[in-house]
């Protein structure tokens, strides 16, 4: 086995254990009681969510620190649509907005992902897919996913815990395999896994 090969799956494994962590986290008391913290540790989950799919998708897990960066704040800077959703600078109000404002809106980025695809190439289209996908998906956990911009009729229900579980490390792997097809290589599991 590659070392690349095992830094994959050892994150992958990470990723895994850390999402069912950060929900254990969240389901104290002490941070249900605290809701700035709650929000802070919520969305600091949502980064090391980002930087563990990072280093799953990447060929380079020990360069391209900007791209690490880059998916990190990406993963970060998603909830503060919640201020534009409140429409205040207010904490308080932003926790407290009841719809999600238009970054939780995974329609609009797999838009914005075709849009990156075209004006900036492969590579900036999937960094921000797998920033935004993942946030989107964990939240999809407890309010369902938002699915079309400016209308809330087709959101789907919360889903459920073990799909999130799935689906979470599979992101950064089927993006991999999008990588392969799209660079017209043909997604072997010699390329895949570097073997
Ligand atoms: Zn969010």
């Amino acid at each position: 086995m590659s070392s690349l090969t095992f830094i994959r799956i050892l994150a992958t494994l990470m990723l895994l254990c850390f999402t069912d962590f950060g929900d254990f986290l969240e389901s104290r008391h002490f941070v249900i009681n605290c809701r700035r913290f709650h929000a802070i540790l919520d969305n600091m989950i949502h980064v090391w969510i980002g930087i563990l799919s990072w280093i799953i998708f990447t060929e380079d897990p020990f360069g391209k620190c900007q791209d690490l960066i880059a998916v990190a704040l990406g993963a970060s800077v998603i909830d503060l649509d919640h201020f534009l959703a409140a429409q205040s600078f207010s904490v308080d109000a932003a926790m407290s907005a009841g719809k999600r404002g238009i970054f939780h809106c995974t329609g609009l980025a797999i838009l914005i992902s075709l849009v990156l695809f075209r004006l900036k190439g492969r590579s900036s289209a999937l960094l921000f897919l797998l920033a935004v996908i993942p946030h989107h998906l964990r939240d999809a956990q407890r309010r369902g996913l938002y699915v079309l911009p400016f209308t809330h009729q087709l959101d789907t229900p919360p889903l459920n815990r073990a799909l999130v579980r799935l689906l979470l490390p599979l992101v950064p792997w089927v993006l991999i395999l999008a990588n392969h097809l799209q660079a017209g290589n043909p997604p072997t599991i010699s390329r895949v896994f570097n073997v």
